[in-house]
């Protein structure tokens, strides 16, 4: 049992483009759907369920 790392329970959503953004659950319902980043390569694309892998550091999508 170690989950003190862990995000709170809600759904998180990521850019899988070079930023690596993770978004909260409650940014998304605030209307961040997409990631914004200018220097981005995925800037203006849908973000996607997923999470940050703690062991890679890297953003793993969920669908
Ligand atoms: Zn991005």
């Amino acid at each position: 049992m170690d989950q003190q790392n862990q995000p709170q329970s809600g759904d998180t959503h990521v850019c899988m483009g070079t930023c690596q953004a993770v978004i909260t659950d409650e940014q998304y319902k605030g209307g961040l759907t997409a990631c914004g980043a200018e220097s981005c390569d995925m800037k203006g694309h849908p973000l996607g369920k997923g999470h940050k892998d703690e062991a890679t550091g890297k953003n793993v999508s969920e669908e």
